[in-house]
């Protein structure tokens, strides 16, 4: 048996062996707490690295050095790889770090029905089945204006099931200004071919007016599509089509309108200094037979698609197979159920994080900044408060930021600061911008401050 004393010319044959490894006191305890099929799998892991590590038997690791190793892959194993990271980023709607942060009515209402049984589809009053959409259908309605609604697993199958359900063997017309690519692959044109219908292009890239669909309205068409070009901006010689004129053509011709907003928004953005994002309430209000939004962008729900308008639509989207394929769960409708409720009593701005976010006044920023930086800077840290910009994100407001005021820390590695951070416990995601890392106030969340001091703090030590 090979012993770590023993002084050998190969370093493999200085390596302890699985079993000698697991019954280091380090390992004993781990293997009674997880069993020992998981905790083969890390020791053997840990001598296969620490194998191709050490070039010579000098090097070799110690032998207390590969258990902690050992320990510290089966702790790894052991927590899963999903958890709760600090945004620091100044990103409000960051698809990376799980878009919207839900507020905590609707955090509630998910763990409440998520805990046990609930009326998801049981009529209390008669005894009987019931719809698990009426929890949300009616809100919907009574926000936006529409005759009906929908809920499925996201807006990428809102679109799919719109596109699937009415216009499946038939041409679906839109701009050429608007096959726009949403991210993750997501691709107008593919979607359109993915759900049975035939797209048609009219216009230029640039520019499309009504006349181009007019001329490509035929027996053949099914619907006119609008899309948002939520992640870009167009400016220069251009010009789309109005919604109300399309509106008018589609009735003229019998032929819906169908608007996927992406984002959609509730609330006026420009009361918070943002361009206009196009509204659910408004696009219904000009007309539009279906409108498609996300759940977790700008709404600041769970993740989800919506769909909103005329009944006789909704029920044909309601009874096609993909309705059931694209369901959404109990804790989805129910932290839904809860943000909506959050609109409907006009508390969106205080009570929906995302809004929240955008909301925070200048000064507010400014405060917990410089506590950040005065905080850092008796912790001997090189912080100070800097004026900086967030984005919204999410493919929502290109481009549109916010003023911010950031804590930037003036560190010899910048990128190892900010991997430090990111290893650490809590995980913080922070920015670089001229090489200093900043930490931006808005997108960290209230009772966050001491997680994300500490760990900072941490991770400076570890950089220097
Ligand atoms: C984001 C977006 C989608 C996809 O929505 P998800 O909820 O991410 O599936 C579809 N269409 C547009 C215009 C979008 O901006």
């Amino acid at each position: 048996m090979p012993d770590e004393s023993t002084q050998v010319t190969d370093p493999r044959r200085s390596l302890p062996s699985v079993d000698r490894l697991l019954a280091h006191e380090l390992l004993a305890a781990a293997v009674a707490e997880h069993g020992r099929d998981l905790a083969v799998e890390a020791a053997r892991a840990t001598l296969a690295a620490a194998r191709t590590a050490a070039p010579s038997a000098a090097d070799a690791p110690t032998f207390a050095a590969l258990a902690e190793d050992a320990a510290r892959r089966l702790a790894e194993m052991t927590r899963g790889t999903l958890y709760p990271v600090i945004n620091a980023t100044g990103v409000i709607i960051h698809t990376n770090l799980g878009r919207a942060p839900l507020s905590t009515a609707s955090q509630r209402a998910m763990t409440a029905v998520a805990a046990g049984y609930s009326n998801l589809e049981y009529d209390l009053a008669a005894g009987e089945r019931g719809s698990r959409y009426l929890h949300v259908e009616t809100l919907l309605c009574r926000l936006t204006g529409a005759e009906a609604a929908l809920v499925v697993n996201n807006n990428a199958g809102a679109v799919f099931l719109v596109l699937a359900a009415l216009a499946a063997g038939r041409d679906v017309v839109i701009s050429r200004g608007q096959l726009v690519e949403i991210g993750g692959g997501f691709r107008i044109p593919d979607v359109l071919r993915q759900s049975g219908a035939r797209l048609v292009e009219v216009g230029t890239t640039n520019r499309t007016r009504l006349r181009d669909f007019q001329e490509a309205i035929g027996p053949a068409t099914a619907l006119l599509l609008r899309v948002h070009s939520s992640n870009f901006r167009q400016i220069g010689f251009t010009s789309e089509a109005p919604l109300s004129e399309m509106v008018a053509l589609g009735r003229e011709s019998g032929v819906p309108v169908v608007d996927d907003l992406g984002s959609g928004s509730l609330l006026d953005t420009t009361r918070y200094g943002l361009v206009p994002e196009p509204m659910v309430q408004s696009s219904l209000a000009a007309g539009a037979d279906l409108v498609t939004f996300s759940g977790d962008k700008l709404l600041g729900g769970p993740q989800a698609g919506l769909i909103v308008g005329r009944e006789a639509l909704v029920a044909k989207l309601r009874h096609h197979p993909l309705a059931r394929a694209l369901r959404v769960d109990k804790s989805t409708l129910a932290a839904l159920q809860a943000t909506l409720l959050h609109y409907l009593a006009g508390e969106a701005e205080r009570e929906v994080p995302i809004w929240r976010m955008i909301a925070t006044p200048l000064d507010a920023l400014q405060t917990r900044a410089a506590a950040w930086a005065a905080e850092l800077c008796a912790r001997g840290l090189a912080a100070e408060v800097v004026p900086s910009t967030s984005a919204i994100g999410g493919g929502s407001l290109p481009g549109e930021t916010l003023p911010t005021r950031a804590v930037a820390l003036s560190h010899p590695a910048p990128d190892a600061l900010a991997a430090a951070l990111r290893a650490g416990e809590p995980p913080v995601v922070a920015r670089i911008a001229d090489g200093r890392l900043l930490l931006d106030p808005r997108t960290v969340q209230p009772g966050e401050d001491e997680a994300l001091l500490g760990a900072v703090g941490k991770a400076w030590e570890r950089g220097n």
